[in-house]
């Protein structure tokens, strides 16, 4: 293993490959990947839903979504590999007049900062789902540009550019502490031994709260069970169809080739490393399904498609970034909360920028920084699926 360089990165998922490749893109390409398990790519981003939306409530992720879905539309000429992005869109079906006043003035937000959104009767919204039920629908929100990517193709395309580059990946290497003196981090100990740095990124998702305490900070990112399970080849839906959501429920799908992708969040469950698939949650997830897609009923499960991962939550749904106020060359880069995919591109962007400027400036990420937990200025994202 290298005995130093300037900058290392905790994780080689999705998040430390963006912020491997945006730093190597300007140059900086004295950087050190490690990565605890003997595959890359094989934490969080292995196993998620895909999905990419712009319909957010808050307007820091609205244009984290702006910048990261028009990446990832070019991702093949600026980055290489494939994105394999689908802008098939996402569908929001919303059941009662609160939320349709809350999904009506996030809309009016989303516009401003030139997001396509629109906004249908239940009628309009019953074209894209054979049988939907609509009786009890207020309305429906539609992003013609919202979709699933491949998750994989993105983390892998990062990563070769960046090594290309001559960034350097160690795989099998687990963090397991720091070397702090005079308040900044002189080392990364590992299992392989010793690292000097002069920055390091703690881009471990799920267990980036576990890393944080290594250096002795306190970073409320816990991780959490989600499943996904999946449907044998399914053309009474046929595709391409939105990621369709039932707001009400929770209950989401979308077509993935020609099967069916569902999911539903368990939110009281309490925080595990737990990835067994939850079987039991299966019939809860089906009693919504079937509630709002009758169709459903004549689907077969593909046991053994089916997968469960972790979310890497914070307490305001939003993600941690930047430097430590008293550990100025420690950056976190983790928590997205189950948006780590598609707000890749705009966090790898701004971590080097705090890294490489003293500061991000492409966006402003002060929302997003670890202090607004301390001021209890939290500004929480309200809509997760
Ligand atoms: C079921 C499910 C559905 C999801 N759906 C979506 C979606 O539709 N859209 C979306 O945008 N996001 C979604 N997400 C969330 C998304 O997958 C994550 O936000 C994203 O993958 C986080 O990437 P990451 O690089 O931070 O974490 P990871 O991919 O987990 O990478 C972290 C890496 O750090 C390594 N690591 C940890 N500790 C150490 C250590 N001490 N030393 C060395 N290496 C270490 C791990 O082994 C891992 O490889 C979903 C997640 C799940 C589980």
């Amino acid at each position: 293993m290298l005995a130093r360089a300037q900058v290392v990165i905790v994780g080689a998922g999705v998040i430390g490959a963006s912020v491997a490749y945006h730093l190597a893109d300007r140059g900086c390409t004295d950087v050190l990947i490690l990565e605890k398990e003997a595959t890359e790519v094989s934490g969080s981003t292995a196993r998620s839903a895909a999905g990419v939306r712009h319909q957010f409530s808050s307007p820091t992720n609205v244009q984290l979504s702006r910048y990261s879905i028009e990446r990832l539309k070019h991702f093949s000429e600026e980055v290489g590999g494939h994105a394999e992005l689908y802008q098939v869109g996402y569908l929001f079906l919303i059941n009662d007049p609160t939320t349709w006043e809350q999904y009506r003035h996030n809309v009016a937000m989303q516009r401003e900062y030139g997001v396509r959104v629109e906004l249908f009767t239940p009628d309009e919204a019953a074209r894209f789902i054979p049988r939907v039920r609509t009786d009890d629908l207020v309305g429906a929100t539609f992003g013609p540009d919202d979709g699933y990517c491949d998750p994989h193709g993105i983390a892998t395309g990062y990563l070769r550019r960046a090594r290309d580059l001559g960034v350097a990946l160690q795989r099998e290497t687990v963090a397991t502490g720091f070397e702090i003196t005079g308040g900044r981090v002189t080392a990364v100990q590992t299992n392989a031994g010793s690292v000097g740095c002069d920055m390091v990124v703690n881009a471990a998702g799920p267990w980036a709260g576990q890393v944080a305490q290594l250096a002795g900070v306190n970073l409320p990112v816990l991780p959490y069970r989600r499943n996904v399970y999946m449907t044998a080849p399914f053309p009474q839906i046929p595709g391409p169809t939105p990621l369709t959501v039932d707001v009400g429920s929770g209950f989401y799908m979308r077509k993935e080739g020609a099967s069916m992708l569902m999911g539903l969040s368990r939110k009281d469950e309490p925080s595990s490393f737990n990835t067994t698939v939850d079987w039991e949650w299966l019939d809860i997830l089906l009693e919504a399904g079937l509630y709002r897609f009758p169709i459903l009923e004549e689907a077969a499960l593909a046991e053994q498609q089916c997968w469960a991962g972790l979310y890497e939550i914070t307490p305001d749904a939003n993600p941690v970034l930047g430097r430590h106020p008293d550990l100025p060359n420690y950056v976190d880069a983790s928590g997205f909360s189950g948006h780590g995919i598609m707000h890749a591109p705009a966090a790898g962007l701004v971590v080097a920028e705090e890294i490489l400027d003293g500061r991000a400036h492409s966006f402003d990420i002060d929302e997003l920084r670890i202090t607004r937990f301390q001021k209890g200025a939290l500004h929480a994202e309200r809509n997760v699926i």
